[in-house]
């Protein structure tokens, strides 16, 4: 039997960030669901796929071969064998990955992936619907929220850092409808589960997030 950490939350939140830090510090491998996600969105971009197209997104998808692979510790996704990394961490593609992850076919490909990879492996796997769908016997279920002026002044402080352009209302208001969607699609809404361990990253620092987690971690599987 493998450990598995599930961790999800809406954008922003920090979930990549504390699950690369826990997956670290305890030698289990990490999982970032939301970079499939991207990954198709790419794929639909790429190939003038619209995103309120179901049947074309779905056909495009099942025509699509989506790998993980690990290089230097560092989770990439291929496309069609391609290393998609590089080009997945855009707003327009995160809010395309958010309006085509709606989509059933799309989840039922991802979902079956993730799966496949928490038999063999310690896994830590960050998402929407992790805890509710895709591990829902993980050792714990980590729920990490934070208020959303929090959030998309992280993105803000983010893109200004990589040199881009960004204007902070319209993150915001972006973050908002992202998160609305995610929350109210008819498959896999993002919830907050019965036996969630839920953490408020607004006031904490990254290193109080990780230790609280792995001290939850910790304290389930004694
Ligand atoms: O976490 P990230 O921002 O990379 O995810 C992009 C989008 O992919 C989310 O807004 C969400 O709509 C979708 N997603 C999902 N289920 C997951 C992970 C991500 O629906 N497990």
């Amino acid at each position: 039997m493998s450990y598995q950490i599930a961790i999800d939350g809406p954008a922003g939140a920090g979930k990549s960030t504390i699950a690369k830090l826990v997956s670290k510090e305890l030698g289990f491998v990490y999982v970032d669901t939301g970079a499939m996600y991207r990954a198709m969105a790419l794929n639909c971009l790429e190939n003038g796929v619209d995103k309120d197209d179901e049947a074309g997104v779905v056909d495009l998808v099942s025509k699509t071969d989506v790998s993980i692979k690990y290089i230097d510790g560092e989770q990439a996704v291929f496309l069609n064998g391609e290393n998609v990394n590089g080009r997945i961490r855009t707003p327009e593609v995160g809010n395309v990955a958010s309006a085509i992850s709606v989509y059933g076919e799309v989840r039922r490909k991802l979902v079956d992936l993730q799966q496949k990879l928490a038999v063999s492996e310690n896994v830590v796997m960050d998402g929407r619907d992790i805890g509710s769908v895709v591990l829902p016997n993980a050792d714990i279920k980590v729920y990490l929220d934070a208020e959303v002026e929090v959030r998309a002044k992280r993105r803000y402080d983010e893109l200004i850092a990589k040199g881009e352009d960004a204007v902070f209302e319209t993150i915001l208001s972006e973050m908002k409808e992202r998160d609305y969607r995610d929350m109210h699609r008819d498959i896999s809404p993002l919830v907050k589960v019965a036996d969630a361990y839920c953490v408020d990253s607004s006031y904490m620092t990254i290193e109080e997030v990780k230790d609280a987690i792995i001290k939850g971690f910790k304290e389930a599987i004694e």
